[in-house]
């Protein structure tokens, strides 16, 4: 169907609101009508965890070796260390576990805006519908490609997050066809082609006919945030009378999607609404319950931290996550759940990203989260509040963000082949649990660099990239016939002389 911004509806907001939420689609998830965020057992996990002695907590960083998803009370143990030898190990273990299971890989992409309209109230963010400081906008399939092409052809991205807001203008059939505008975009670039191979969606909760739809266009990942899994805070900053005032909707998201063929999903949480320790047990309850119903947990976690917005108060944030605790959620949650993938984004300073950059798998770069602003002719480091849902902390460009990452000793990797060779859901998770995935995608990393190289980089980033790929070479070279076999090193050379002669799209 095809469908574009500003056409003339059938249905008014109102009613088309009463239909979004399913309710046989939450009940069939609940188990004797409970769901499983256990408040008093995290509590209780909390209190308890508070008494947990060094050789515990050295016995639960040992056991994190396994790359399995962690017990709750090992968890809520983790969660409450103060000795700083002791945090300095757990950040230790979780470079290392990141080393294990990713190797130095970073996957960069950027977050495209489609629309600021949203039926909503959270009393965070900057598009919440009574907030009058924001401008609404909702783009035409036209601008969405025009914005498409512009992190394509000019900056190099392979790899998008579309964002909306929740509003009938960017339904499930609006969110599909954006989807396949931009996968549509093919362009001649300075050697090779501009395009996006992979694009990622984070959207409001949608039932089990919407998701299929996404399936359809061939969605990468499915990202829907908890924002917070205390309830209490939950019903505080989510007015009940919204759609997002149902804690189960969208605590059951991800099962939907799952259930709708999607087999490649995300959680998240906006750290600062509720204690920052409460919220990591969430995401891993979160994650042992996609584990228990489907066998797979999410590919990703994400770990947006609060920022201001237009025309939106918080002074009554209580829980702001200060920088020290912030990096060592991140180590906990790298330790919690191993296999996951970790997103960290431009929401943070260059600083706090450095710093936690070997523990994450993945970052932004480039980003501007204004509706429509990647063709607007302003710079990036000008920010327009009264677009926007939040303020950015990084906005560095991708090639300066590459060239950084290059001198820290990490490859950036452009690979999208996962979801595109039937690499996803249960099958890369066995092989990320097994560090089988990690050889396969050693190769893609320096084939989809290389091309990004040819493509788009500046004089001096090609050169520092040069000299990784060649160090990457040589290191999977020092690996055949153990890791790799003498067969599959010669494909290699083969395809990264291929790309420099000009081929594209190579992987293995
Ligand atoms: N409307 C959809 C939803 O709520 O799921 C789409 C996502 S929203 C545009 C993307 C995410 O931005 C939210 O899930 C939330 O975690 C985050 N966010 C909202 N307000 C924020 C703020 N003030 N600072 C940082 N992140 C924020
Ligand atoms: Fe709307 Fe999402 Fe913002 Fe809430 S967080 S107001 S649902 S865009």
């Amino acid at each position: 169907m095809k469908h574009d911004a500003g056409v003339p509806r059938k249905q008014s907001v109102g009613e088309w609101v009463k239909t979004v939420i399913r309710q046989d689609e939450i009940d069939r998830y609940l188990d004797k009508g409970a769901d499983f965020i256990d408040d008093e057992a995290i509590e209780s996990d909390l209190a308890r965890g508070k008494e947990a002695q060094a050789e515990e907590i050295r016995a639960i960083i040992r056991k994190a070796y396994n790359i399995k998803l962690m017990d709750a009370r090992d968890v809520a143990a983790l969660v409450q260390v103060t000795d700083p030898t002791l945090k300095e190990e757990v950040f230790r273990a979780a470079r290392e576990i990141k080393t294990k299971v990713y190797d130095n890989r970073v996957v960069t992409f950027a977050p495209l805006y489609c629309g600021s309209k949203c039926v909503n109230a959270c009393t965070y963010c900057g598009f919440r519908c009574d907030n009058e400081a924001v401008e609404r906008r909702v783009l035409s399939m036209d601008e969405i490609e025009a914005e498409a092409r512009v992190l394509a052809t000019q900056i190099g991205h392979k790899r998008l997050v579309v964002v909306y807001g929740e509003h009938p203008e960017t339904d499930a059939d609006y969110i599909a066809e954006s989807m396949r505008r931009i996968y549509s975009i093919k362009e001649k670039v300075r050697n090779g082609v501009g395009e996006i191979r992979r694009v990622n969606v984070n959207a409001a909760p949608l039932p089990i006919e919407g998701l299929r739809k996404l399936h359809e266009a061939g969605i990468g990942t499915y990202q829907v945030f908890q924002e917070t899994y205390h309830r209490k805070t939950y019903e505080a900053v989510h007015p009940a009378s919204t759609l997002k005032g149902n804690f189960h909707w969208r605590l059951y998201a991800l099962h939907r999607a799952m259930d709708a063929g999607i087999d490649d999903v995300a959680v998240g949480a906006l750290f600062g609404l509720a204690d920052w320790k409460f919220e990591v047990m969430g995401l891993v309850a979160h994650a042992r319950d996609l584990e228990k119903r489907f066998g797979l947990g999410p590919h990703t976690v994400s770990v947006p931290r609060l920022e201001s917005a237009a025309g939106t108060d918080f002074s009554w944030v209580q829980h702001r996550v200060s920088d020290d605790d912030f990096r060592y959620l991140i180590a906990c949650i790298r330790l919690a759940i191993p296999y996951a993938g970790l997103i960290v984004t431009n929401r943070e300073k260059p600083e706090m990203l450095r710093s936690v950059i070997k523990m994450c798998t993945q970052r932004d770069a480039d980003t501007r989260v204004g509706i429509g602003a990647y063709t607007e002719a302003f710079s990036a480091s000008e920010q327009k509040e009264e677009t926007q849902q939040f303020m950015l902390g990084d906005t560095r460009s991708l090639d300066e963000i590459i060239r950084e990452l290059a001198s820290m000793g990490h490859i950036v990797s452009f690979c999208t082949a996962g979801y595109r060779c039937g690499r996803t859901g249960k099958k890369i998770m066995d092989a990320l649990e097994s560090g089988r995935e990690g050889c396969f995608c050693k190769l893609n990393a320096v084939l989809t660099f290389q091309e990004w190289l040819e493509d788009f980089a500046s004089a001096e980033t090609k050169k520092i990239g040069d000299d990784i790929i060649d160090r990457e070479m040589a290191e999977i070279r020092a690996r055949v016939p153990a890791d790799y076999s003498e067969v599959l090193w010669d494909h290699l050379l083969k395809a990264r002389q291929k790309i420099l002669a000009g081929e594209r799209d190579l992987y293995f």
